[in-house]
């Protein structure tokens, strides 16, 4: 039986990507195989779960919500077979979001790739297939889908934490949404919504 180092359990709205605005269970998992300058997430505290606590947790939290969201940290570096059987035997929809340099467990439903490889060197995905892929904009890099194959292409520009440089960076990304219509526009609705 395997124990997951869990970093929080929560309920809330899905606020970026295809699903956002859909309410879902966020699983966070805790570490993170890099660095990123932007990272915002505190992933370093957890407490050590199995598969069967952390059903127990999601069950509590909403009796009748059924979305559950694997985040970091990075996902993939816990997240096993043991644990999505459990969750798809309970009806459960599972969705990931990975910095995709490891392989997706089985069982997973939805595949949401966040590459990093232009701010972290060695970062690059060794996923060549995913749902969506959801490149972070910084106004400097550029905006690539590193050759993966997926549904849905989105952009989201990196909150900086400085309101005139977000504006530039938001116009920018609107920009070149309308030049690669290929590419949709993704907001961190949950920062709009003022929610976790
Ligand atoms: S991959 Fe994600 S969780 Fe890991 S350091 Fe980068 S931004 Fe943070």
């Amino acid at each position: 039986m395997a124990k997951y180092k869990v970093n929080e359990i929560f309920y809330s709205i899905q606020g970026e990507g295809r699903h956002a605005g859909r309410a879902a269970i966020f699983v966070r998992f805790s570490g993170c195989n890099l660095k990123c300058p932007f990272c915002d997430t505190d992933f370093k505290k957890y407490e050590e779960m199995g598969a069967i606590d952390i059903l127990n947790k999601i069950q509590l939290l909403s009796p009748d919500c059924k979305f559950v969201v694997f985040t970091g940290g990075e996902p993939t570096l816990q997240v096993d077979e043991e644990l999505t059987t459990l969750l798809q035997n309970w009806g459960y929809y599972i969705a990931i979001e990975t910095n995709g340099t490891h392989k997706i467990p089985g069982g997973i439903n939805w595949v949401t790739c966040s590459p990093k490889c232009l701010f972290v060197k060695g970062a690059e995905p060794i996923i060549k297939v995913a749902t969506e892929v959801k490149v972070v904009f910084d106004g400097e890099h550029e905006i690539i889908d590193c050759n993966i194959d997926a549904d849905y292409y989105y952009v989201q520009p990196c909150d900086t934490g400085d309101a005139k440089k977000n504006a530039e960076i938001l116009k920018q990304t609107v920009a070149f949404v309308e030049a690669n219509p290929k590419w949709r526009l993704s907001l961190q609705q949950q920062k709009i919504l003022n929610v976790k």
